[in-house]
């Protein structure tokens, strides 16, 4: 095989599987805590669209998908950091 085959992973959300290149993706880092698209440890992916980022469940979600009780101020960085992703929001994902 030649052709690269994109990685998936399974949004948290709606439970499809997208390209993880097209995920948000936040993780439990061992060293650095929770981070948004990168770091190594557990992960929980999100799909860009706003019917799953939106959901008000997900912060349930990504606490029990990363095992970890988040802070407050986690979620006000998780809403900058989807806000950063409002340009997919026109591509009908
Ligand atoms: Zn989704």
């Amino acid at each position: 095989m030649t052709l690269q085959t994109p990685v998936m992973r399974m949004c948290i959300s709606c439970r499809k599987p997208y390209d993880r290149k097209n995920l948000i993706k936040i993780t439990k880092d061992q060293k650095q805590g929770i981070v948004f698209q990168k770091g190594m440890g557990r992960s929980a992916y999100i799909c860009k669209s706003k019917k799953c980022y939106l959901d008000s469940k997900i912060k349930k979600k990504i606490q029990k998908a990363l095992k970890t009780n988040l802070n407050p101020e986690f979620f006000d960085i998780f809403e900058k950091e989807i806000a950063s992703y409002n340009d997919y929001s026109n591509k009908g994902i």
